[in-house]
């Protein structure tokens, strides 16, 4: 009979504690439809789905979130958390209830130095945007909710002068996005190759549950072990049993369902069932994350090539030279025939004075960071593109914050420029939608994966353009429906594209999550034993099901 595995007992307990922060007068509004007609915005992300709500509030304080999930408790709503809106799921679309838009928590609750890390660390609201973080950190100066203490302010001048070479990595290319939907989707990104998803920089969080009880969660101190669990104590003094579910994950990128111990079975820190929940475990308020130095400078290769084979043997050798004495591989991104020319004709020509050669058919963005004292390090990616059956000669390079920011650009217009195809399609046929894979395989099919997508969309015959991460062996593969019949073969083939995925160990979402829209994959991922795991966690959390309703799970 195989041992129990090893267990923490009696269970770690998780205290929770009352929340703190002023309440307004006449906060939590109550049902406003007017007010919810004005703030039509709050109805969808960029996935397009519409939703419905009785009322749009943003709390200001910790105290005030507190306030509305109770209040929301006693009225029975529903409650939606929203952030940028950027998720392209629907995970922050209302479908009634309530929202909860956490944007007012956008300021800046700490800055300090972790000798053992060598880490500078953040303590951001969950509503501060991407883009103002990321210049705030370039500044050196942060939006601090308070002034800093002596300590703080004697820390930040040491910091300024260095402010540069320090970042925080996660970048999911769309910079409207704010830390607490990024956290809740463990959102990625190009870097993501080189730096890991959000996850790998949260150092901790604080979080709201649906009864308003507060958790503070510094990463490894409350290690649970999966199957087992924790101890809740709520401020009353009240207890329940949090389960820490049992299923294995993929080793590849991955953001579907709830995280438990990779392995299936080990330990578990609750700050990771939080990052990727999506909203329906709790509203994470609070978040400390570490900034990461990057020295030298930043450089991106467009390397070209006449086919995906070529392109997948280049991805290859750049696993295999991602640290070499003139450089360091940060990311890796794949666009197919189909994307350069929807580029060429619609963005390129205005972005950048040098076209790509008619000869190229697929290309690869290699986002590089050079190292100093290397003569032309740019001349060794040149020789692995050669090595792959690329044209060397016909790649292009860009060196700096002006070349790099057009590069980003062009890579970030490719989706939007897609979606603007799915618009014109949809003034036609409103149903229908854009149908994209968001999925990842181990390394060893990377290959395969990509034969079995160019296989099955040409025996299709679909319009698709297939563009994304494929140093994460991760593409998004988009199919544009012209009329319902495309729809509904398309979505036949991502459902086979979701079943062959996993038989490869992949993920059937590697970083977009759930949400509303891509439920129906839940069960190619996992077993229905593992499903229940997670629906007695939630529970667990939020008896009444009340956040995030018709996110992960039905209604
Ligand atoms: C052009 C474009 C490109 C993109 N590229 C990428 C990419 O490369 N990689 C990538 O990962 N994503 C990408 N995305 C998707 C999106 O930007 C990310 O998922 C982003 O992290 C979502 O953040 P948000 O603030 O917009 O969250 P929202 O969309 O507002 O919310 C996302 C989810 O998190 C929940 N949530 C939000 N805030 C909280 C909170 N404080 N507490 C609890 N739950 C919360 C919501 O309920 C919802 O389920 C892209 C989107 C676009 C439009």
């Amino acid at each position: 009979m195989a041992a129990d595995p090893p267990r923490p007992a009696p269970l770690p307990t998780l205290v929770g504690r009352s929340p703190r922060g002023g309440l307004r007068p006449g906060f939590p509004p109550g049902p406003a439809p007017a007010e919810v007609e004005r703030l039509a915005g709050y109805l969808a992300d960029e996935s397009r789905l519409r939703g419905n709500a009785e009322l749009v509030a943003f709390p200001e304080s910790e105290a005030e979130v507190a306030a509305l999930l109770r209040e929301a408790g006693r009225r029975g709503a529903g409650v939606t958390v929203s952030a940028g809106r950027t998720g392209v799921v629907g995970g922050a679309v209302p479908l009634g209830g309530w929202v909860l838009s956490v944007e007012r928590l956008d300021r800046v609750h700490g800055f300090t130095w972790h000798q053992q890390a060598g880490e500078f660390r953040l303590r951001v609201g969950a509503g501060l945007p991407l883009d103002r973080l990321q210049r705030a950190i370039r500044a050196g100066r942060f939006p601090f909710a308070e002034p800093p203490d002596g300590p703080t302010r004697a820390l930040l001048e040491e910091f300024r002068p260095q402010s540069t070479r320090w970042a925080f990595p996660p970048d999911p290319t769309e910079t409207t996005a704010r830390l607490g939907g990024m956290v809740a989707s463990n959102a990625s990104g190009a870097r993501t190759f080189a730096f890991g998803p959000t996850r790998a920089h949260v150092r901790g969080l604080t979080v709201v549950l649906a009864d308003g009880t507060v958790l503070d969660l510094p990463r490894g101190t409350f290690m649970g072990w999966a199957g087992h669990g924790w101890t809740l104590r709520r401020p009353d003094g009240t207890t329940a049993h949090l389960p820490a579910p049992v299923y294995g994950l993929p080793p590849t990128k991955h953001a579907a369902g709830y995280f438990t111990s990779p392995g299936g079975s080990g330990p578990v820190d609750p700050v990771d069932l939080f990052i990727g929940s999506e909203g329906t475990l709790g509203v994470i308020t609070e978040v400390e994350i570490a900034l990461r130095p990057l020295d030298g400078q930043e450089a991106e290769v467009v390397a070209l090539f006449p086919g995906v084979g070529e392109a997948c043997r280049y991805v290859d050798l750049m696993r295999a030279h991602r640290e070499e004495p003139g450089f360091a591989v940060e990311a890796l991104e794949y666009m197919d025939a189909g994307s350069l020319g929807l580029l060429q004709g619609a963005v390129l020509a205005g972005e950048v004075s040098n076209r790509l050669p008619g000869g190229a058919t697929v290309a690869v963005f290699t986002g590089l960071r050079l190292k100093k004292g290397v003569a032309d390090p740019l001349e060794a990616v040149g020789k692995l593109v050669a090595e792959a059956g690329g044209n060397a000669d016909d790649s292009l390079a860009g060196v700096g914050g002006v070349d790099i920011g057009r590069l980003k650009r062009i890579r970030h217009a490719l989706p939007e420029t897609i979606n603007a195809l799915v618009a014109r399609v949809r003034e036609t046929h409103p149903g229908l939608t854009k149908l994209a894979t968001d999925m990842a395989v181990p390394d060893r099919h990377l290959a395969e994966v990509m034969a079995v997508y160019d296989a099955d969309l040409r025996a299709a015959g679909l319009p698709h353009y297939i563009f994304g991460h494929i140093g994460n062996n991760h593409l998004h593969v988009n199919i544009v429906p012209r009329d319902p019949d495309d729809y509904g073969r398309g979505r036949d083939l991502y459902a086979g594209f979701a079943r062959r995925v996993v038989a490869m160990g992949g993920s059937v979402s590697a970083e977009h999550g759930i949400g509303k829209l891509k439920k129906y994959l839940m069960p190619a991922q996992f077993g229905p034993e593992a499903l229940d795991g997670m629906r007695r966690l939630r529970r667990a959390l939020d008896p009444d099901l009340r956040l995030g309703r018709g996110t992960l799970f039905d209604l």
